[in-house]
C-alpha cells in the first residue's frame, strides 16, 4: 500500500482547500458551523451550503460529469472529504441521496431516472430519505410487509415505515415494498421511489434521546407510485438494495472526519481544563488518538482496494463494528474530560461546549444500531470473513435471516 499522493491528488487537495478558504461561511481554520436549535433551520442552512459546493462539483466527486459529478475515483472522493473535515465544514444535508439513493440509481436506474433525479440530489434541491425499516423488519429487512399492489400505470402502497431519518424534509424516498406476497421472502420485493409529497404519505416525527426529532414514522395509505418510479426489475428489489450495499460498504469518510474533529476538540478541552495532567485521563486520551488513527488506516486500506477496482468485501462489516465501538469509547472519555459538567445540558453554567459533548455522547449510542446493528455485523464477519457456520444453517437458505448491512445513516 502506497499512501503518498500522486501529483494530481495533491493538486486536487490544493484546489478544494483554496475553494474552502474562499467560500466557507466563516474564516477557514477558525470557526465552527453555527448551531441551530431548530432542525428545519439547520436543514435550510445545509441545503445552501451543499448547493454552493455542488455548483463547483465538490459533491458526488465520483459521479459522472453529466450528472454534476467529477467522474473521479474513490481516492479523490476520500481526499475531498478529508479537506471538508479539516475546514470544519458541516456534513452534507443530502447525504441519504448522495450515499444511498444516488449510487443505487447510478447502478440500476434508467437513463430518464438518472437525468431526472441525480443532479438535484447533488445540489440539495431535492432531499431523499430511506424507507426501508418497518416495525417488523429491521435487522431482518427482507421481512418487509409494506404492500405495493399493481394498478393501472403503477402501484398503490399501503404500510408503515419507521426510523426514517429526515423524512419530514424529504422530497423523495427509496422504498422496499412487497409486490408479490406469494413469492418467497427475498423475492417479490420491489424497489420503488416514493414522492414524499404524494397524497397518502403521512410523516410523524419521533423524538430521540437527544431531544431532537431527526427520524420519523412514515405511514403509507394508498400512495400511488407510477411505473416509471420502479428501480430495477419488478419483484427483484432485494437485489437492487443489496447492490447499493456493495457500493457503500467498506469506507466511512463521513464518520472518520467527524471523529477526527471530535478528537481535536477533545484534546483542546483536555489541555485547557488540566485533564492532560491526570495520568488516567491522559492514557484514555492517548488510546482515543490511537483508535481514531487506526480507523483512518482501516479506511485507507479499503480505499487502496477500491482504487485497484476490487470490492471492499464483507470486511466492511468489521469497519462498522470497529468505528461504532471506538466512537462509544471516545465519547465515554469525553464525558470523563467534561467531568462534573457531564450531567448538564445546554444553557447550564460551567459546561464546556454548552451541551455539545453531552448531545454527541447521547447521539452516538445509536451508532451500534444504525446501518445494521453490531450483532448483525458480527454475524457477517463470523460467516463471511471467518467462515464460521451460517446463522440458521439448518433452515432452507431462503428462510435464513437476511441481515441488514445498509451503510447509510439508517
Ligand atoms: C439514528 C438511526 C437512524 C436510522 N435511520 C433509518 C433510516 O433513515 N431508514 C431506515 O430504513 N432505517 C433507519 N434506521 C433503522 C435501523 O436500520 C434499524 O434500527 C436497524 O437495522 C435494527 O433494526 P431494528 O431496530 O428493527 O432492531 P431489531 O432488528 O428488532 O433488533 C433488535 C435486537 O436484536 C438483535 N438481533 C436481531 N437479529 C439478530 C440476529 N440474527 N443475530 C443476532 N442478533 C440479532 C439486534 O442486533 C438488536 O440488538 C435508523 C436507526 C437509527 C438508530
Amino acid at each position: 500500500m502506497d499512501l503518498s499522493p500522486t501529483g494530481a491528488e495533491s493538486v486536487l487537495r490544493a484546489d478544494i482547500r483554496a475553494w474552502l478558504v474562499e467560500h466557507l461561511p466563516w474564516e477557514y481554520g477558525e470557526g465552527l458551523p453555527p448551531r441551530f436549535d431548530d432542525l428545519a433551520e439547520e436543514v435550510a442552512f445545509g441545503r445552501r451550503w451543499q448547493a454552493s459546493l455542488a455548483a463547483d462539483r465538490w459533491v458526488g466527486v465520483t459521479w459522472p460529469e453529466e450528472y454534476g459529478g467529477r467522474g473521479a475515483g474513490p481516492t479523490e472522493h476520500f481526499l475531498v472529504q478529508e479537506e471538508l473535515a479539516r475546514a470544519r465544514a458541516p456534513e452534507m444535508v443530502g447525504r441519504i441521496g448522495i450515499n444511498l439513493a444516488g449510487p443505487t440509481l447510478l447502478a440500476h436506474g434508467t437513463a430518464d431516472q438518472k437525468l431526472r433525479w441525480l443532479p438535484n440530489i447533488l445540489s440539495a434541491e431535492e432531499l431523499w430519505c430511506q424507507l426501508f425499516s418497518e416495525p417488523g423488519a429491521g435487522s431482518d429487512l427482507a421481512a418487509v410487509a409494506t404492500r405495493a399492489t399493481a394498478v393501472d400505470g403503477g402501484w398503490v402502497l399501503d404500510g408503515q415505515k419507521v426510523w426514517t431519518s429526515y423524512a419530514q424534509f424529504a422530497d423523495w424516498g427509496v422504498c422496499l415494498a412487497r409486490t408479490d406476497p406469494e413469492a418467497t421472502k427475498h423475492h417479490g420485493i420491489s424497489y420503488l421511489v416514493v414522492d414524499m409529497h404524494a397524497p397518502g404519505v403521512e410523516v410523524r416525527p419521533l423524538v430521540q434521546l437527544t431531544g431532537e426529532a431527526e427520524f420519523n414514522e412514515v405511514f403509507l395509505d394508498g400512495v400511488f407510485v407510477p411505473s416509471d418510479q420502479l428501480v430495477g426489475t419488478e419483484h427483484e428489489g432485494w437485489r437492487v438494495a443489496n447492490s447499493t450495499l456493495s457500493h457503500e460498504r467498506g469506507t466511512n469518510p463521513r464518520q472518520l472526519v467527524i471523529h477526527i474533529q471530535l478528537l481535536e476538540e477533545l484534546l483542546r478541552l483536555a489541555s485547557a481544563n488540566g485533564s492532560l495532567e491526570d495520568v488516567r485521563l491522559r492514557q484514555r486520551l492517548a488510546q482515543a488518538y490511537v483508535e481514531v488513527r487506526l480507523f483512518q488506516l482501516h479506511n485507507l486500506r479499503t480505499i487502496s482496494r477500491l482504487a485497484k477496482g476490487l470490492d471492499p468485501g464483507p470486511e466492511g462489516s468489521a469497519l462498522k463494528l470497529y468505528w461504532s465501538e471506538m466512537s462509544k469509547r471516545l465519547h465515554d472519555t469525553a464525558m470523563a474530560v467534561v467531568g462534573d459538567a457531564a450531567p448538564l445540558w445546554r444553557g447550564a453554567e460551567d459546561n464546556p461546549g454548552d451541551g455539545n459533548w453531552q448531545r454527541s455522547w447521547l447521539y452516538y449510542q445509536a451508532s451500534s444500531i444504525f446501518a445494521g446493528t453490531n450483532e448483525i455485523q458480527r454475524n457477517i464477519v463470523a460467516e463471511r470473513v471467518l467462515g464460521l457456520p451460517r446463522t440458521g444453517a439448518a433452515k432452507p437458505a431462503d428462510a435464513a435471516p437476511s441481515p441488514r448491512k445498509v451503510a447509510t445513516h439508517g
